[in-house]
């Protein structure tokens, strides 16, 4: 029988697990299908009505993941790569997400998955040692391990517009777009973002529309993906050596095999920064473009050479040239933001019914019942589109209410920043475990090849404890403070931290400002997780 009380003791539990996964997308997956294997008994729990986590909720036109989709898939299974073949270099949203719903049914995952069941609060309980998770669905769970593969990108920012909710038109968010798809056929329509989302949905929107008007805050650099088939020079390193390519891509920087440049862009030439710079251009992928120079990332000099080779690019496609340079980005270096890929997203400005509007220029004062009012100017719309991003890393995992020892929240915890050992663990909250949490490479990589290591590291930790008959795991103060140093020493030797962005906090009002994932690579983050997980879990303490 249900109770009001919330205490651990005062209610019945209705599902006693060993792990409790929160999140169904290729985290969840992954972290149920080892823990399974393992033995372990495992509840998810997904507040969506299917599997698949980002491909499942972001739907908008032209949706598509921004590494090549031969590197955006699991590696875990030789069998699964053979038995799929992605159909273009960058797989479209519904291809990633038949993907996520072919893994699901392939290792029969759905049958301990709770879809539309959103956790809202966890409690540990110290004398049991276990978690109690509450859902809004009224069921009381208890677990001894309790894993968030909520995902980085996954809680919307809500929008922070004066009047936004007495629009009378069509709202659409990007992050929760319609299952049954939008006609703009003929339609005035307004999107408000030029973030990635928006930079890819633009483009399709133009195509339906009468008019569109884009309301941009910020410019974001974008390259053309160059999308097609997956490239010859792609599949043939794959297809001779998959487990050596796989391999590669663990021990890389950013979770796909790139060879690393000691060319430094402050020491050469103007030909060679051509040279280079068309290259990675011309490749259309983010890695090439984002080490065009080793020291691109270092010093504004270098910088300044690969963001005017894309503000030259920009004025070369769009033809009103006050267009263009509102269109060229100024206040961030190149990469400290993530840069986009597009197709066609420049030229969308060439076309008579759309238009740009600076938002640093003529802010919006309200969204009224018909459109939206600036200071010096109204306009009326038939459908809006928010394309306003997420409260990254963070936001998802502190959206549930979670208390742990002596009753601290997370929230309390993470006030001024998130502070966490290696991304997996914070102190004060035992058997929590993070995937792809701040603190580790997460959003600056291949998210598959990281959301695989975390995976991988958090199920070996889980069967040495069992092994060694102990209950319970937490970071020690010392490893949690040595390990924020750390992150933020790599940080502040990069230009990452002079950008207002969502690395950085800086898109959520009130989110404290600080960087929030690990810029030291893939490569170097494995070796340290390896390392401790050899060395008896040195920085944990367990019993
Ligand atoms: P998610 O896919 O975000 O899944 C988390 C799930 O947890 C969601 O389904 C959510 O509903 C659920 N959840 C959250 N909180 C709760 C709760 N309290 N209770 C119950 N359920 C909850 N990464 C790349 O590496 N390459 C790309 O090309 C790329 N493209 C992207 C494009 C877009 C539009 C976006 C938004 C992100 C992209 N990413 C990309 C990042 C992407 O999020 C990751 O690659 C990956 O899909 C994350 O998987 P996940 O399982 O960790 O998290």
């Amino acid at each position: 029988q249900e109770t009001n009380d919330s205490t651990p003791e005062a209610v019945n539990i209705d599902v006693n697990v060993d792990v409790v996964v929160v999140g169904a997308g290729f985290s969840g997956l992954y972290m149920l299908h080892r823990l399974r294997q393992l033995g372990f008994s495992v509840r998810v729990l997904e507040a969506a009505g299917d599997v698949g986590g980002t491909w499942y909720w972001n739907r908008y036109p032209g949706a598509r993941c921004d590494i090549p989709t031969t590197d955006y898939t699991y590696s875990f299974d030789p069998e699964l790569e053979k038995a799929w073949v992605w159909s273009e270099k960058y797989a479209t949203q519904p291809e990633i997400l038949r993907y996520a719903q072919f893994v699901a049914e392939r290792y029969d995952l759905r049958r301990d998955i709770d879809f539309d069941t959103r956790v809202v609060a966890a409690r540990w309980d110290d004398a049991a040692a276990r978690w109690h998770l509450r859902t809004d669905t009224g069921q009381h769970i208890a677990c001894q391990f309790y894993v968030m593969a909520s995902g980085c990108l996954s809680l919307p920012k809500t929008p922070d517009i004066t009047g936004a909710e007495r629009f009378k038109g069509e709202v659409y968010f990007t992050s929760r777009w319609p299952h049954d798809g939008v006609d703009f056929t003929g339609k005035r329509v307004a999107v408000i973002g030029t973030g990635s989302s928006g930079i890819q949905s633009i483009p399709h929107i133009a195509r339906q529309a009468s008019q569109l008007t884009v309301f941009q805050r910020t410019p974001n650099f974008s390259i053309p993906a160059g999308n097609g088939p997956v490239r010859p020079e792609r599949r043939a390193p794959l297809e001779a050596d998959r487990e050596g390519y796989r391999h590669e891509a663990r021990w890389s920087r950013a979770g796909v095999p790139n060879e690393r440049t000691q060319i430094y862009g402050r020491y050469s030439t103007r030909e060679v920064h051509r040279e280079r710079f068309s290259a990675a251009w011309q490749s259309g992928e983010l890695i090439p473009i984002l080490s065009v120079f080793a020291d691109q990332i270092l010093f504004r000099d270098a910088n300044a050479v690969v963001a005017r080779m894309v503000h030259e690019k920009i004025r070369e496609i769009v033809r009103d040239p006050q267009v263009a340079e509102l269109l060229c980005p100024t206040d961030h270096a190149f990469g400290t933001k993530r840069p986009c890929l597009d197709t066609d997203y420049y030229a969308t400005f060439n076309l008579p019914h759309v238009r740009l509007v600076d938002l640093r220029r003529h802010p919006i004062q309200s969204i009224t019942e018909t459109g939206i009012a600036l200071a010096d100017e109204s306009m009326d719309f038939d459908a809006i589109v928010y394309a306003t991003g997420f409260d990254a890393m963070t936001g998802a995992i502190v959206s549930v209410d979670i208390a742990g020892r002596d009753g601290l929240t997370l929230k309390q915890k993470w006030a001024h920043g998130p502070l966490t050992y290696l991304g997996l663990m914070t102190v004060g909250f035992p058997n929590l475990f993070t995937i792809t949490g701040p603190g580790s490479p997460s959003v600056l990589s291949n998210m598959m090849v990281s959301i695989e290591q975390h995976v991988d590291w958090i199920a070996d930790c889980l069967v040495r404890l069992r092994a060694d008959g102990m209950a319970m795991i937490e970071p020690t103060q010392a490893a949690e403070a040595g390990w924020a140093t750390h992150v933020n020493d790599c940080a502040d030797i990069t230009l990452y931290p002079t950008a207002d962005s969502w690395y950085m906090g800086a898109n959520v009002p009130g989110k404290p400002r600080g960087f929030l994932p690990y810029v030291g690579g893939v490569d170097a983050y494995r070796g340290a997780c390896d390392e401790v997980a050899a060395s008896d879990y040195l920085g944990f303490r367990r019993s």
